[in-house]
């Protein structure tokens, strides 16, 4: 039987399910006091449900705006609640720094404080955690997760979709403080309810169970890799080799200040965008793909996860070296 055909309910899908959730604890060192979700809807689904667990319909929330997935999940927040206010906001695009803690306007009493590590479309995120004292944060790790260790501690709720270094798209992971729990204002539909879904071991309605037992599977690899803290090692030498292959170019430039680069998406530009087609019909003759920036700000991006190896990342500076020599 194959887990597609298992009963969400049964005892087998019981197992891996568990087998799963377990493995991500160890993985990212856990708490036991945090419940961890596997969850539908995207980290999209998530923008909406953040708000309606947190903060009631006429509670407070601040948002750090720095970059696209930011601002969309502000957006999102602002429809469902009143009281949802931008503590900060980076200039852009493009957005090249993260700004400073310092300055932020942060309310004391409000419910929480959203951040998005990892700006997968801008290529930014913050080199540490900022304090936000006893007011929960909250953050989107959807393109950083399993890609650096995040100490779980400094946050109220972490949520990421899966589609990036968990597995396939369908699958959304939330990891909550028990104490944040049981808070949802009303109608909030059970589905979203973090508290009804915690109780119910995620399986109050059939969740995504092919995906799980998919992600399952990552974090065994992932843990034969030797856990997060050592992939972290391969993926900030993949970053650090193709951040100083496009700054030592003179054809291939990145905005972002280094201290603020992201070390999974590497966006980049070419000086003349005339030659952007043909740079990517060159990178797909060589096994290159999906090298074309977000529609949002054009350009180029490397999405360089967990999956990508050294190698991959090594072939596409070879590559951008060739042509760099034959445009530039
Ligand atoms: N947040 C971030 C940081 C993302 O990268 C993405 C997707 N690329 C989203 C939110 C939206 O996620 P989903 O498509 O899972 O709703």
């Amino acid at each position: 039987m194959s887990v597609m055909e298992m009963s969400h309910r049964g005892s087998e899908f019981r197992e891996i399910a568990q087998a799963a959730e377990a493995r991500l604890r160890e993985l990212m060192a856990i708490p036991d006091d945090y419940a961890v979700l596997f969850l539908q809807g995207g980290a999209m689904g998530q923008f909406a449900a953040v708000p309606m667990n947190l903060i009631g319909a006429d509670g407070t929330a601040d948002y750090v705006l720095t970059g696209h997935w930011a601002k969309r999940a502000y957006a999102e927040a602002s429809r469902l609640a009143s009281g949802v206010r931008i503590a900060e906001a980076a200039e852009g695009p493009p957005f090249t720094a993260i700004p400073p803690r310092a300055g932020w306007e942060l309310r004391p009493d409000a419910g929480y404080v959203h951040i998005t590590l990892n700006e997968t479309i801008d290529g930014l995120a913050f080199p540490d955690v900022p304090d936000t004292g006893d007011v929960p944060l909250v953050a989107d790790v959807s393109s950083i997760i399993l890609g650096q260790p995040i100490d779980v501690r400094k946050f109220g709720v972490l949520y990421a979709g899966a589609q990036k270094n968990i597995g396939p798209a369908g699958l959304t992971v939330v990891i909550v403080r028990g104490d944040l729990l049981g808070r949802a204002r009303p109608g909030t539909p059970a589905v979203w309810d973090w508290a009804e879904m915690a109780k119910s071991g995620s399986r109050l309605n059939t969740p995504p169970t092919f995906g799980w037992y998919l992600a399952g599977l990552v974090f065994d690899w992932l843990a034969d890799q030797g856990g997060v803290a050592s992939i972290a090692v391969v993926n900030r030498r993949k970053a650090a080799k193709l951040y100083a292959a496009i700054d030592n170019s003179a054809l291939f430039s990145n905005s972002v200040e280094p201290e603020f680069r992201s070390r999974m998406n590497v966006p980049f530009t070419l000086a003349s965008p005339g030659l952007d087609g043909e740079f990517l019909t060159g990178a797909k003759t060589d096994g290159l793909l999906n090298l074309k920036g977000h529609q949002a700000i054009g350009g180029m991006r490397a999405s360089i996860y967990n999956a990508m190896p050294e190698s991959g990342v090594d072939a596409l500076i070879d590559y951008m070296a060739e042509f760099e020599a034959a445009h530039g």
